[in-house]
């Protein structure tokens, strides 16, 4: 078996997840290292999280944010905080921010356009926003504003699984597929992506997805590990579907890097980040080795102090202590010790 992308058809794709031979295993490393060499270089963008709000109106069966959950203290930055936010990413070199939050319609639609205009304005940074599932009408008002990417992980492509993790609203149905064609129709760089180890995920499911990467030719593709939150329905293993044990993909540390190798193969000119969900279940080097089997992005946190522990997804995040400037210096040590260099400008996708 190759690990060239050409012919990493599904059942390829299929086999890799469940290959445990570590030699093999080193070749896809080395295969996804290279592709990422030869199509994105050796630059790693910084793009600074800015986490907004946590109020949400989901309830979403994973994460800490859903509305049900009376065991978070709720908060919303000001304007100005963001923008205090954006200038010193602008200030220490980064290239983009992230504007992430619940699904929190108390963002108004006018706000948030205000705050992408300010930003374009006052700086040169590149503007994603990863606000959940909004309105066309939000999007394409967003996109008007100046903002040039939008990220939005469609979290497992098993219809069945999501329905039951990811319940719809009242009257409306949960469609991020579609949403995400409709931002690639908008004009924004369009990413996605997925949690690995979700209950009643299953191996067959996570090959789709890797497929699905490629069919939607992503911008941008997120793969972290599914972390267990105690506060949510999947957390207590109340939803816990039935699934022959052998079925279940694990959502260990391997079985991240396997993903992110595969997805690099299938999407070679995609921004893949390293991701802090993966620093979590490697503090040590985590990052670093997601950077070397296929990753080529890193999100320091950039959210102020007081805000980050409330922004709990799940619990023991990686670095949720540490101010932007300690993540600063921690991160360019990182990269540059693995002999790779921290990239300057927007660093949107190029196609190769
Ligand atoms: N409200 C936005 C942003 C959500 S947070 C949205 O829904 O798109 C960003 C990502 O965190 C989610 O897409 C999900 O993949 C991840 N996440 C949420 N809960 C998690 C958990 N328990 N473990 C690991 N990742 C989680």
């Amino acid at each position: 078996m190759s690990a060239a992308a050409e012919g990493l058809d599904r059942a390829a794709i299929l086999a890799w997840l469940r290959e445990d031979d570590p030699a093999r295993l080193e070749s896809l490393w080395a295969a996804a290292d290279e592709t990422r060499r030869r199509h994105v270089g050796d630059e790693v963008h910084l793009r600074g999280l800015i986490e907004i709000s946590n109020y949400c109106v989901r309830a979403c069966g994973y994460c800490g944010l859903r509305a049900q959950n009376r065991e978070i203290e709720r908060y919303r930055m000001s304007a100005e905080e963001i923008l205090v936010c954006a200038h010193d990413a602008e200030d220490w070199g980064w290239g983009t921010v992230v504007l992430q939050s619940g699904e929190d319609y108390g963002l108004s639609t006018g706000w948030i356009a205000d705050i992408v205009r300010r930003i374009k304005a006052e700086t040169d940074l590149a503007v994603t926003l990863s606000l959940g599932e909004r309105p066309d009408e939000d999007l394409a008002a967003w996109r008007e504003a100046g903002a040039d990417r939008y990220l939005l992980r469609f979290e497992t492509s098993d219809d069945e699984l999501y329905r039951r993790i990811h319940p719809g609203l009242p009257g409306r149905l949960s469609d991020r597929i579609a949403m995400l064609r409709t931002l690639q129709g908008l004009g924004y760089e369009a990413g996605s992506g997925i949690m690995v180890g979700i209950p009643g995920q299953s191996y067959d499911s996570v090959a789709g997805d890797i497929d699905l990467f490629r069919g939607l030719d992503l911008d941008m593709i997120g793969i972290g590990p599914y972390i267990s939150h105690p506060s949510t329905p999947l957390g207590v293993g109340g939803w816990t579907p039935e699934m022959p044990p052998e079925e279940q993909v694990p959502g260990d540390e391997l079985m991240v890097y396997k993903v992110v190798a595969l997805a690099r193969l299938v999407c070679p000119d995609a921004n893949i980040p390293s991701t802090t969900a993966l620093a979590t279940i490697n503090r040590v080097d985590g990052r670093e080795q997601g950077l070397q089997r296929g990753a080529n992005i890193v999100m320091p946190n950039l959210t102020p102090p007081e805000y980050r522990e409330k922004y709990e997804i799940y619990p023991d995040k990686a670095c949720v202590n540490e101010t932007a400037e300690m993540c600063r210096g921690c991160l360019t040590g990182r990269i540059e010790s693995i002999g790779r260099v921290v990239g300057t400008g927007p660093g949107g996708r190029r196609r190769t």
